[in-house]
């Protein structure tokens, strides 16, 4: 039986997404109308923050929510290495200068002590990437002093503690990209932030430098989220949790079906409820296992195998000799394994046992 990396489908919502499609492009109303307004007010309420600001996809969220809170050209921005590319190419974006900071190599996320080793009298902020799934340390986070953007693109209904994802920084970014925990069909993004400054800089923001359409004050972005993705996400975030809770069962079974005695399993960060946006496991021999797997029509993928202070448009950023053994590590060594809302117990052990063969 094969087994898919990304066991989800939108099928059982088909019908009432197509319905719901087609009452907004008869309505007219495609920019900024009532479904991003009620979306914004939805996320907002299940991720108890006071403001949620529908953007048009998650890099562009995190360029604004950095300008949002006050990062200019020249600012340095405490950035991991081991994230996706988007992270630093956003903080790039707007003149700011990403300084790399390692991870943890087992949560594979930023920690206080990586987080403080990059600071310097220029730091203007910290980007603290909720990788995976697994949620940053971010109360430890601001106690550094700075402000703390959550790069929440991974881990949307996320929580440490009681506290979402999304809650717990200055502001956060959020990503509906379609293999996100919650997915649009096509591109769609979010900020959220309880500070009523940064909320109102946000969405003038996304509206070309402007609070009214008649006066533009700043250089801005074209960048909203559209009301028909809007739309879709209305109808599929009463979802969110329940499609966690299955990716945390699934993720409950690899562990319980002996997984972790061939591989080391994913390490949440003390306190936090991880979301296993993709469930990736350690080994020090992940590519051949991945090549196992896929002989067996079992998915498997390293991710970021180069961690972006070795990729050729970001390398400049890093110092001469810069090391970041827990990202270097990390990089080598982890692998992205089936998951998914959809993942079925017998999936998970037919997997479980190919890894077994694999490596045993
Ligand atoms: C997906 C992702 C982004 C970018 O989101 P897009 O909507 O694709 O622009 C940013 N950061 C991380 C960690 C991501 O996984």
């Amino acid at each position: 039986m094969a087994v898919p990396l990304f066991a989800t489908t939108l099928e059982p919502h088909m019908p009432a997404i197509a319905e719901r499609l087609a009452a907004v492009a008869r309505g007219g109303r495609y920019i900024l109308g009532p479904e991003v307004e009620a979306f914004e007010a939805e996320l907002a309420e299940q991720l108890g923050v006071r403001h949620a600001i529908g953007v048009a996809n998650g890099t562009d969220a995190l360029a604004i929510a950095l300008r949002a809170l006050g990062v200019e050209p020249g600012d340095e921005v405490v950035c991991p290495s081991f994230t996706f590319y988007a992270t630093v190419e956003a903080t790039a974006s707007i003149g700011a200068i990403p300084v790399y900071c390692d991870v943890d190599p087992e949560t594979m996320c930023v920690t206080a002590e990586t987080v403080r080793a990059a600071i310097t009298p220029r730091t203007k902020a910290i980007v603290a990437v909720h990788l995976f799934g697994n949620v940053a340390p971010v109360p430890e986070l601001r106690e550094l002093g700075l402000p703390v953007l959550e790069d929440a693109a991974q881990a949307t209904g996320a929580r440490l503690g009681d506290v979402r994802a999304g809650a717990l920084g200055d502001a956060a970014t959020f990503s509906f990209f379609p293999s996100k925990n919650l997915p649009c069909l096509g591109d769609g993004g979010a900020v959220t932030t309880d500070d009523d400054a940064v909320a109102q800089r946000v969405r003038r923001l996304r509206f070309h430098g402007s609070d009214d359409k008649k006066t533009f004050v700043e250089v801005g972005y074209n960048s909203r989220l559209d009301e028909l993705q809007a739309a879709v996400l209305r109808l599929l975030l009463p979802e969110l949790d329940g499609w966690n809770a299955a990716r945390r069962a699934a993720a409950d079974r690899y562990a319980a079906g002996g997984l972790g005695d061939h591989v080391a399993l994913p390490a949440p960060v003390a306190g936090a409820e991880h979301v296993h946006h993709l469930y990736v496991v350690r080994s020090d021999r992940a590519d051949e296992l991945a090549a196992a797997l896929a002989a067996q029509g079992i998915g498997a993928r390293g991710y970021y195998r180069t961690p972006i202070h070795l990729q050729p448009a970001t390398a400049g950023f890093a110092p001469a000799g810069l090391e970041l053994p827990g990202t270097e590590l990390a990089a080598r060594t982890h692998l992205a394994l089936p998951m998914g809302p959809e993942l079925t117990a017998a999936q998970v052990d037919e997997t479980v046992a190919a890894v077994a063969a694999a490596l045993g």
